[in-house]
């Protein structure tokens, strides 16, 4: 439920408003606008009576929000999140953000390679893998914390924050010390429990959508986060299974737009586990930033041929480096659209 004040509301007729609410047994969150503030209502399992709180001094209205999320909508949050991760911003007026590297992390010299000519290119923020959450158990699963370490110093040597996917629990306390973003992968979108653990940290999360999730569904494993109290969180669109095989998932580009609408919270792209294919990777990125992407996250290898994972998707420095020249020359068309 959201109770909108009036305009002309006193800070005692909001304190009013917050005990009535309080005294539910629920939780009251002001959310002050520009033109007047507005009180989310929180902890409902069903309908909550509005009658004690229409008629107080100052309510204009009170909706009733359906949605399965709350915190995530922009109903409860109007104004646009900004994410920070190290000195890198995402989200809000900030310009698209780059998170560029290998699928997995494979070696020191391969993780400092590819930091090396991510940095030169332009991107911002660098990714590996240490803990792959591979289809079947004889793919290479990742080095483990020896790959964390490697992706730490590759990214500390050249100045780029880092981003990797934590799987379960346990991991957590390793994988803090060494990444400056957690990412939750598309196959643990709705491991609610990890959901849950990553809201109680500081540190920023990247939430990729689920293989088969709806929109809905995707930012209610947002709330989760939120709901814990880590606000620093992006979203990330990843492709979503389909009936259709000439391309690994299908991306859906409408919900850059969709989720901006319904959300405060960045939204980015990632082209490559989308399409699975490198030749369509710089295409749908420039298509990503035409829509309105808040950042992208595209693999490149310092040799794709020899990737132990995701090699068909990888760009390699040439043609990531190319990419981000393009990326740069469309960034004003992007922006004006
Ligand atoms: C990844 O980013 O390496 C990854 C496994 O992605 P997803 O969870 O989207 O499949
Ligand atoms: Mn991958």
């Amino acid at each position: 439920m959201l109770i909108v004040m009036q305009h002309q509301a006193q800070p005692e007729d909001i304190e009013r408003v917050k005990k009535v609410v309080m005294d539910m047994g629920l939780e009251a969150r002001p959310i002050p606008g520009s033109e007047r503030t507005a009180i989310g209502v929180l902890g409902n399992y069903g309908y909550v009576d509005e009658d004690p709180i229409r008629t107080l001094p100052g309510v204009r209205d009170v909706l009733h929000v359906s949605k399965p999320y709350k915190l995530a909508s922009r109903d409860f949050h109007p104004q646009d999140t900004q994410v920070d991760i190290g000195h890198v911003t995402v989200g809000g007026t900030a310009p698209p953000v780059i998170m560029a590297g290998p699928c997995a992390i494979e070696s020191e010299e391969q993780m400092h390679a590819a930091a090396r000519f991510v940095k030169a290119a332009g991107g911002h923020i660098l990714r590996g893998g240490a803990f792959k959450p591979r289809t079947g158990p004889h793919s290479f699963q990742g080095m483990g914390q020896e790959g964390l370490k490697y992706l730490y110093e590759a990214g500390r040597q050249v100045g780029l924050p880092v981003v990797t996917e934590v799987m379960r629990i346990e991991q957590l306390d390793t994988v803090c010390r060494y990444a400056d973003m957690l990412q939750i992968g598309a196959r643990n979108m709705q491991n609610f429990d990890l959901l849950k653990e990553v809201g109680r940290l500081q540190h920023p999360v990247l939430l990729k959508r689920g293989i088969c999730a709806t929109i809905e569904e995707f930012l209610a494993a947002a709330e989760y986060i939120l709901a814990e109290g880590n606000e620093q969180l992006i979203l990330c669109e990843r492709g979503v299974r389909t009936f259709e095989r000439a391309t690994r998932n299908t991306l859906d580009l409408s919900v850059v737009p969709l989720i901006q609408e319904l959300s405060h919270l960045p939204i980015i792209v990632d082209p490559s586990h989308a399409t699975g294919k490198r030749r369509l990777v710089p295409l749908m990125a420039k298509a990503a930033l035409m829509v309105g992407t808040q950042g992208l996250m595209i693999e490149t290898h310092p040799q794709p041929e020899t990737a132990l994972c995701d090699g068909a998707q990888s760009l390699d420095p040439e043609e990531f480096s190319q990419l981000m020249g393009q990326l740069q020359e469309l960034s004003a068309a992007a922006s004006a659209l």
